[in-house]
């Protein structure tokens, strides 16, 4: 079995404070996750809906879950009474579904929407244009069960760090634009979600304030 723990402090030694750790726990098993859960990390983050249902009912109940993959409207359903964080929301029409199912459960969902910065075309995602235009148009601010808290996005899949460090740092700037325009005076709007196994060090030079890792601390995937 993979040193779960050894590898999480590894991870965590890297972090300077205020970044927290979404450990990446998709495809792995339960006891991956006890295994980080044992060693104090709280905050996990799944990216299949089904998959996710199975590890919330047999594992701690305080553990705080982010959805991290992309999200289908009618998947929302099975999420919501539960899911601590949506951070991939990449259409209007997916922040409506979110608002009306947390409604339902009487719940805010905390939302993250995520940029379309990399070069990838299959990468899914905001437009920079298209998340300004979501937001100047307004109907989000009267969701009373979302709460939007930041961006997310991935950085190119790509070995050039400058390349890497270009796109974070766009992703960065842009989060400064957005919370100057309309969430000047919310508090919770403060996350940068940026940073996976092969460039969180980077991550944290660009102002991440989340980093989603999962293979350096739980190993390869198996699918
Ligand atoms: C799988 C995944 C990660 C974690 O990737 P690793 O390379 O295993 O650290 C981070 N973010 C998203 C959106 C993912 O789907």
């Amino acid at each position: 079995m993979v040193d779960v723990a050894k590898n999480l402090k590894q991870v965590l030694d890297n972090l300077p404070e205020g970044v927290r750790l979404v450990a990446i726990s998709k495809f792995h098993p339960n006891e991956y996750i006890q295994a980080a859960y044992d060693a104090g990390q709280r905050v996990f983050g799944e990216s299949h809906e089904q998959e996710l249902q199975k590890k919330v009912e047999t594992l701690p109940k305080d553990i705080e879950w982010h959805f991290i993959g992309h999200l289908q409207t009618n998947k929302v359903k099975y999420i919501a009474p539960y899911i601590s964080m949506i951070e991939a929301v990449d259409s209007f029409k997916l922040l409506k579904e979110i608002n009306k199912q947390a409604a339902k459960h009487d719940r805010v969902v905390k939302v993250l929407l995520e940029l379309h910065i990399a070069e990838e075309e299959t990468k899914y995602g905001l437009t920079l244009d298209a998340c300004r235009e979501l937001l100047s148009d307004g109907a989000w601010r009267e969701m009373k069960n979302v709460h939007i808290c930041g961006l997310m996005m991935m950085a190119s899949n790509v070995d050039d760090e400058n390349q890497i460090r270009h796109e974070m740092t766009t992703a960065a700037d842009f989060f400064d634009e957005v919370k100057a325009n309309y969430f000047k005076n919310d508090p919770e709007f403060k996350e940068r979600s940026w940073g996976m196994s092969h460039d969180y060090k980077i991550a944290v030079q660009c102002r991440s304030t989340l980093v989603r890792v999962g293979t350096a601390i739980f190993g390869p995937r198996v699918y």
